[in-house]
């Protein structure tokens, strides 16, 4: 059985202690693969491997930083089939999702920084006659990043791809539930030219690994993408240390239809917005707030098209529905049907574990799941279930579908229909959420701010947003008179 193993100071290497956990397959429930259990030990030698490359690599030209990532973008690129089929595989994700989506956009996100940090410019203050203020932009040093499960890739790159264009070094942590094509990623940086210790990928579990890269003290900054509880800990820690810190969290995401929507278009995005990756995106609107004029019309619709969604073998081109990505969070997913029926909801489509025949028996399938007729402050509108899972909720005006809206200690992204211009601004307006989509979801320029408000996350990733995340401004004043 294959064996993964750790990236560190340009080397493929198995970790310290020599242990290794199972990497299982959803799509069958078998273990396909083993990784490294790595430990602080492993952590340590990242570290020093980063701070080894960091003088070298940060005073590269940028147009030297820039060509090697764009070559290392330009390979992800040649190399989507494998690497989409790795992700499905080991994530549970249609292939036809990571094909089109999760691998063109890690590309994208190292191609973007790549170009993007040769345009990345600073403030200069004029004080009429007396001084001139420059700020230069240091980087920080060796910084860790730390990614979730559900975009595997996309997420990961979305995060060294600005640290190590702006001329860090990385230590980082792939989520342990899907490491493989950050592992295949090793080899292609390696193939890349990108020089030994640049980027560090050391494989393992979160209370490990992760809790050793947050702890040391030579590692200055932290970028996380996971779960609102899990940002709390790294917060905790890393707070006393002075460490910098970007924060993508959990989320509970209103869609807000109005009556006055183009229908099919709202219909068809919902869909997407509801069900995309099994549910599995922190952007998914799991909340979907109906203006009763069209309560009736909008459920009937979406219930159907939700009962035809056909659950399937993720590696099938044609499967538009995978598996969850492990036992354990389709067994929490399932327990949030059960909650929602405890507080008095409805369950139209789905609710249910779906069982595939053959290979695919042992899988983690669900059934996507409709609920209605849950009170507006129910755990399970307030809670982030992260799965095929929504609840419909009818409102009479548009201040209703604002409080609700805001109802939830999450503030991360919000979708909302109406034909109405003005409305539409109103309400982006009055919501408390880092990204509102206002006709469509999830179509992303990578130039924008992404992040959440109140415990959806503390800063904001994308565009010089990112890039000023991962240097230290210095101010120079030069009198002048
Ligand atoms: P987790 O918080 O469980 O894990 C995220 C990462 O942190 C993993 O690599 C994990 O390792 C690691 N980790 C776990 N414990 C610690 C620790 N004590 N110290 C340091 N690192 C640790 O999240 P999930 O992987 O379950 O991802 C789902 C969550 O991510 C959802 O809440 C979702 O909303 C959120 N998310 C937010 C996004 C955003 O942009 N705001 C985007 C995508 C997801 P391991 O896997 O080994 O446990």
């Amino acid at each position: 059985m294959e064996q993964l193993l750790n990236y560190i100071n340009g080397k493929l290497q198995a970790p310290v202690g020599g242990t290794f956990i199972d990497n299982i397959e959803p799509a069958t429930g078998k273990v396909y693969a083993h990784i490294p259990d790595s430990d602080e030990r492993d952590v340590q030698l990242a570290t020093e491997a980063a701070q080894k490359a960091f003088p070298h690599w940060s005073a590269l030209p940028v147009g030297e930083r820039s060509r090697i990532l764009r070559r290392l973008a330009g390979l992800i690129e040649q190399n989507l089939d494998e690497l989409a089929a790795a992700e499905s595989r080991d994530n549970g994700k249609p292939v036809s999702l990571a094909r089109t989506v999760d691998i063109p956009r890690a590309s994208s996100n190292i191609d973007f920084f790549a170009t993007g940090v040769v345009h990345f410019s600073s403030d200069a203050h004029y004080m009429e006659g007396t001084a001139v203020n420059y700020t230069l932009r240091h980087p920080i040093g060796v910084v860790g990043c730390i990614s979730p499960w559900n975009l595997p890739l996309y997420l990961f790159t979305w995060k060294i791809a600005p640290a190590l264009a702006t001329g860090n070094c990385v230590v980082a942590k792939p989520s342990e539930v899907t490491p493989y094509t950050a592992y295949l990623l090793s080899k292609l940086c390696m193939e890349a030219g990108l020089p030994a210790g640049v980027l560090n990928i050391v494989h393992g579990l979160g209370p490990k690994v992760g809790a050793a890269i947050t702890e040391h003290p030579e590692i200055k900054a932290i970028s996380f993408t996971g779960g609102t509880a899990t940002g709390a800990a790294i917060a905790a820690k890393a707070a006393p240390m002075f460490k910098k810190l970007s924060l993508e969290l959990g989320g509970k995401n209103p869609n807000i239809i109005f009556a006055d929507c183009d229908f099919e278009a709202m219909l068809s995005t919902t869909m997407r917005s509801s069900f995309a990756n099994q549910g599995q995106i922190c952007l998914c609107g799991s909340r979907i707030l109906i203006e009763r004029p069209i309560y009736e019309k909008f459920r009937d619709a979406f219930v159907e098209k939700t009962k035809r969604m056909k659950v399937g073998n993720p590696a099938d081109p044609d499967t538009r529905m995978g598996a969850l990505v492990s036992e354990s969070h389709l067994e929490k997913v399932l327990s949030y049907v059960e909650l929602a029926k405890e507080e008095g909801g409805t369950v139209l489509a789905g609710g249910h574990r779906v069982h595939l025949e053959g290979e695919l028996a042992g899988g983690y399938y669900m059934a996507p799941t409709v609920i209605e007729g849950l009170p507006q402050h129910c755990r399970t509108n307030m809670e982030e279930i992260f799965g095929p899972v929504v609840t419909l909720l009818p409102f009479d005006t548009e201040e209703e579908a604002v409080a609700w809206a805001n109802a939830t200690p999450y503030g991360l992204s919000a979708t909302l229909w109406t034909q109405d211009l003005t409305r539409a601004h109103r309400v982006a307006h009055q919501l408390e959420s880092g990204i509102v989509w206002i006709n469509c979801w999830l179509l992303r320029d990578l130039r924008t701010p992404f992040g959440g408000m109140k415990q959806s996350g503390v800063g904001r990733e994308g565009g010089f947003e990112a890039m000023r995340f991962f240097t230290e401004p210095k101010n120079v004043c030069v009198k002048i008179s």
